[in-house]
Formats: C-alpha cells, structure tokens, sequence
C-alpha cells in the first residue's frame, strides 16, 4: 500500500497521569504514516483525491490541544479514531506518539507508544423476533453507523420466517449487513453485545433461540480465522442457516470464506443439512 508520511510533529500539550504534566504542559512528537492508495491523485494531480498532509497536521494539533488525557494510548487511539471518520480512502495508520520529556527519573532519549489501525470489512448477521422487531433492527443498525469507529456500508433485504412446532414464538427477522470498522474483534462483539443491550436484550436471562429484541452476529471479518471461548470467525453456524447465507449472499457473493475457500455464492448453493428453526 501507498504511504502518506508526517516525521517529528512537535506539538506542546497537557496529556500525562501526573498533575504536573496536566498544569505545566510539555512537548509531544508525533509519527503518522498512512496507508491510502494514491495511484488516482497521482494521475490526475488533484489533492482531492488524496490526504492533505498539511489538513492532517492541523487536525493532529487540534486534537493533541482540545483534549487531555491521562495515556498516550488513549490519546493515540483518539486521533486514530477522528483521522478513519474524516478520511474514507484512509485504510491503515500507524500512529506513534513520543514523549521526550516523560517526567521519569531514568536516563532516555523518549518514550512513546505506537498504534498500527486498519479498516477492517465485516459482515454482521442481525435478527429479532421479539418486540418492535423492524424497530428495533433499524435502530441497531443506525447506532453502528452513528458510532465512529463503524460505518455501515451495505445492507441485504430482511428476511422473515415463522419458526414451528416448540415453544410458541413471533416471526423472526433476520438480515445481514456490511460494515467497515476500526475495532479489533474482541472490541467489536463487545460494542455489538452494547447494542443489543440497548434493544432489551438480557443476556443474563437468555435462552438459546429464545425470543430476542435483538441479536447481532459476527460473520466474517477480513478472512480472518479466530476462536476463543468468547468469540469465534467465521461464525460457526453461519453455513448451516438459509437465514444468514440467504443475504449474505445477497451483498456479497464472491466473498471467500476463510476455511472452505468458497465463495458465499457457492455455499449457499451447497445442498446440506440445514438448521431447523423451531
Ligand atoms: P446466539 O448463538 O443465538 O447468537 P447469543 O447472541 O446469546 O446467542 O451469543 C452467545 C455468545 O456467543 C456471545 O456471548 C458471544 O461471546 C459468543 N460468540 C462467539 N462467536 C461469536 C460471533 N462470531 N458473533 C457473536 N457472538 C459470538
Ligand atoms: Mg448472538
């Protein structure tokens, strides 16, 4: 990938732990490289089609001198967070900030910390078969979108099925949408889980397939592979379920799982053993 690089920004501001630091101020020496594709401003010289390095430097002093925070990470991850909202070509940064008069009784030339953020494409299965379900499913996805580390990108048409026989529940409406984010995965189920918390949903109370304000699902997340007891990627069930590869096939056909190397299109093509929804 292309580079946009800002080297040794000096920007006095008031971060730090200590009172001190927050009262008296000091220097601040920031790193940027951006990673963005510039082939398009390069054949038609316009900064449009670019970052303006001199915009970035204003919004890096702006940002270091509106704000104080206590860790360099937070004030790091904050202005990794403002520069993917303004900049939609922006697809990674790698952002250091150094401190060179860290107020440490220890001899050092500085001290800093580094973040590395990438636009991440994700797909998010939604579903709800209790309440306002349409509601509740627009107002899910709007607080994604609002959020600004997420930017909702495309969204399937919804898709509506009666479960039968058991216990007696309400249709269920279930979709899948693409998004874009700067969360690392862990960070994202847990903002999702915010959200359907914010629906009604008690996970505390839940019962498995049990009626649900609302329920959202990681997919898939790059062509990353992930398993841990809290979360695993691709989603396990996804292949078994008409109900999520329906319209994830719908947004994106030719997009490879991780671990078959199908295609969505393929797989939900593949007659097998489908999940019955009871
Ligand atoms: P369901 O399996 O019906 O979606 P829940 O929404 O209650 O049930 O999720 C149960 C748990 O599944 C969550 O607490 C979460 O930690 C875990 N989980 C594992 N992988 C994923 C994933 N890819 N997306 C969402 N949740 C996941
Ligand atoms: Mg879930």
């Amino acid at each position: 990938m292309d580079e946009i690089r800002i080297s040794g920004l000096k920007i006095f501001a008031y971060h730090g732990v200590y009172a001190r630091e927050n009262e008296q101020g000091q220097d601040f020496i920031l790193h940027a490289v951006m990673g963005v594709s510039t082939q398009h401003a390069g054949l038609t010289d316009d900064l449009e089609a670019s970052i303006s390095y001199e915009e970035v430097c204003e919004i890096l002093q702006r940002e270091m001198k509106e704000h104080t925070w206590k860790l360099l990470e937070a004030v790091a991850e904050h202005i990794s967070i403002v520069l993917f909202a303004k900049y939609p070509i922006l697809q990674e940064l790698t952002l250091e900030i150094e401190k060179p008069d860290a107020p440490i009784d220890a001899d050092f030339r500085s001290v800093s910390v580094r973040i590395h953020r990438k636009r991440h494409t994700v797909y998010v299965a939604y579903g709800a078969n209790e309440g306002d379900c349409e509601n509740q499913i627009q107002e899910g996805i709007a607080a994604i979108d609002r959020d600004p580390c997420c930017r909702v990108r495309r969204m399937s048409r919804p898709v509506r099925s009666t479960p039968y026989g058991g216990v007696e529940q309400k249709d269920f409406y279930n979709g899948v949408l693409h998004m874009e984010t700067i969360y690392e995965p862990m960070e994202l189920l847990q903002f999702l889980q915010g959200i359907e918390a914010a629906q009604g949903r008690d996970r505390e109370h839940a019962v498995h397939w049990g009626p649900r304000p609302l329920d959202l699902d990681i997919l898939l997340y790059d062509d990353l592979v992930y398993d841990s007891k809290e979360l695993v990627i691709p989603h396990p069930e996804m292949a078994k379920r008409d109900f999520v590869m329906l319209p994830l096939a719908e947004i994106a056909p030719f997009v490879r799982h991780p671990l078959t190397g199908r295609t969505i299109r393929e797989m939900a093509e593949m007659p097998m053993e489908k999940h019955v929804r009871k």
